[in-house]
């Protein structure tokens, strides 16, 4: 079984739109899919009613938070998208990814990289403004050759443009998920580039936050990476989640779509998802 639960779409930086993903997703013979945008369920909403005959589509959303000083993302998984903690939560996170937005076109202004807001917001279009959205101005207006320079020189880690956000704590995160009837997942547990013991305390902080899930396998991942983490699921009681990441296609990025198999002797997430002919539409 070809299974992703953890996608993005153009309603916040992926390159696809939620139809053509949806699509694309089926003739790849992928059987379960979660739509994850960062703090936005727009991309879901949009296709939710359209039926993809063999695709169980679960509604998702990619949430930041912080701890330890770091932003985590946690993966909201089979959320009531109208579900009014949810409704709030994501509100919060528009607010927080706003003023953001604001300090990072500031701080490029003071590089002399003037009109960044309106550039960034210009190529966000209606979907939620981030780096990214930056950066593709930057292609744009040629102050850098491509995207990965933009992020090099300007947007990426501790560069002027890397902005913490004000996004709200864990357990805030959490919480929203599972009252809005969803399973919180957290995402890419490598991304963060924590020592083990800095992992562990994040993994079980999650835990007594009431967080249900780990990816355990998501993006480009080594076996090895992957064994890890599986045993990380077993030792703190997390069901185990397999998402791409998937954004665009890139050489750097994963394709879309896992193989379930390696890991249906886990306690999985998509367990509660598999009985059902169609859910959540
Ligand atoms: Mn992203
Ligand atoms: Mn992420
Ligand atoms: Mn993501």
């Amino acid at each position: 079984m070809r299974i992703d639960f953890h996608t993005h779409t153009t309603a916040s930086d992926g390159a696809l739109d939620p139809a053509v993903l949806v699509e694309r997703a089926a003739a790849e013979g992928i059987t379960m899919l979660a739509i994850t945008d960062h703090d936005t369920v727009a991309g879901f909403l949009a296709v939710a009613t359209l039926p993809v005959p063999g695709l169980n589509l679960v509604p998702g959303v990619e949430l930041s938070c912080q701890w330890g000083g770091a932003t985590i993302h946690i993966l909201g998984l089979g959320i009531d998208c109208d579900h009014p903690v949810m409704l709030e939560g994501l509100e919060h996170m528009a607010q927080a990814r706003q003023e953001r937005t604001a300090i990072i076109a500031r701080r490029l202004a003071s590089k002399g990289f003037e009109g960044a807001l309106e550039g960034a917001l210009a190529m966000a279009g209606s979907s939620q403004p981030g780096r990214p959205h930056f950066a593709r101005w930057m292609v744009e207006k040629g102050h850098v050759a491509d995207f990965s320079e933009a992020f090099d020189r300007y947007l990426g880690r501790g560069k002027v443009g890397d902005v913490k956000a004000c996004w709200p704590e864990l357990p805030q995160v959490v919480d929203w998920i599972t009252q809005s009837g969803g399973v919180a997942v957290v995402a890419h547990p490598l991304k963060y580039r924590f020592t083990l013991m800095k992992l562990r305390r994040l993994l079980a902080a999650f835990k007594a936050a009431g967080g249900q899930g780990i990816e355990v396998a998501s993006g480009r991942q080594t076996a090895d990476q992957a064994a890890q983490l599986q045993s990380l699921a077993v030792h703190y009681d997390l069901e185990v989640s397999v998402g791409s990441d998937f954004h665009q296609d890139a050489t750097y990025g994963a394709p879309l779509g896992l193989e379930s198999a390696p890991f249906e002797h886990l306690a999985v997430v998509w367990e509660r998802w598999k009985t059902r002919d169609v859910v959540c539409r």
